[in-house]
């Protein structure tokens, strides 16, 4: 699964020459465990190239990462519910401004929070998820959530909205799965898409301790490449914001001692657990598009 392919072009512009952006971390083997949306290992990754023509930076040694998505358990994850779903009532309604109804597909939709929303909010909401454990998590919650990647036979469209909410960092050959989405989308659907920015200035201030260097991120998309790759995929792009994220004050303050020295780190208040707040560290890119009209 780990092989190093060094005659690999950038997956957004199709470039032939890249710049050694970080060298890999990977010591002897990777487990399920390392793509955990709630594993802390920041600023571990496999080996990065950075694409001379587009700037879009890839993973060269990590590639085919489903098989980990497959086995993955994240109790951590369902622990965060609560704010997770603050977040995903916030993107439906956002989204529902340019769409109100019909049939929602959410993609990489974990263990439904995103459906769960949408469903509440009158849509026809269902989502895909490759993880089992995430999958049946759902199910018990009685949110459909089918097993298995975009394309699926259970989820042939053509829908209304479609969501891919930090997933395209996810995947080798981000534009094959933009042109699938596409042809499942209804005509005048429109298509939702968040993945982190790396150039924002979270990015350049945390360098490599930025939260979204991780063994699971595998490309890292600026807004200009990611806008190139999205209307070569076959939309037009609608609005382009930041989203705010949700968290618990206890969260933060873990993430803020664990950059601390170990003599500084103090212990946190339970209470901080029950204290939510949206946070917008400007960080993301949420896109909204629309189908390209043909001509
Ligand atoms: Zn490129």
């Amino acid at each position: 699964m780990i092989e190093k392919d060094n005659t690999t072009r950038c997956w957004v512009c199709g470039g032939k020459e890249f710049t050694l952006k970080k060298e890999s971390d990977i010591e002897d083997s990777l487990s399920s465990d390392h793509f955990a949306i709630t594993n802390f290992d920041y600023g571990k990754t496999g080996e990065l190239k950075k694409c001379k023509s587009c700037g879009f930076i890839q993973c060269t040694d990590l590639t085919e990462v489903i098989n980990f998505y497959q086995d993955l358990e994240d109790k951590e994850y369902e622990n965060t519910r609560k704010e997770r779903k603050l977040q995903e009532q916030r993107l439906v309604k956002f989204l529902s401004r340019y769409k109100s109804a019909g049939k929602l597909l959410d993609i990489g939709a974990g263990s439904g929070i995103m459906v769960e929303a949408a469903l509440e909010k009158g849509f026809e909401a269902e989502g895909i998820e490759p993880s089992k454990w995430l999958q049946q998590n759902a199910q018990k919650m009685n949110l459909p959530v089918y097993q298995g990647v975009f394309p699926h036979a259970k989820t042939p469209g053509p829908y209304d909205v479609i969501t891919l909410v930090d997933v395209i960092e996810h995947i080798t050959y981000p534009g094959n799965l933009l042109s699938d989405i596409n042809k499942s989308l209804a005509e005048d659907g429109i298509f939702v898409l968040v993945t982190p920015d790396v150039n924002s200035l979270a990015a350049k201030l945390f360098g490599f301790k930025w939260w979204h260097y991780r063994f699971a991120h595998i490309g890292y998309f600026n807004r200009k490449n990611l806008v190139y790759l999205l209307e070569k995929s076959g939309y037009s792009i609608v609005k382009m914001t930041r989203p705010s994220w949700y968290f618990t004050l206890k969260y933060l303050g873990i993430r803020f001692l664990s950059f601390l020295p170990g003599f500084l780190r103090f212990p946190l208040p339970r209470f901080l657990d029950k204290i939510i707040i949206p946070v917008n560290l400007r960080d993301s890119i949420l896109v909204l598009c629309k189908k390209k009209k043909q001509r």
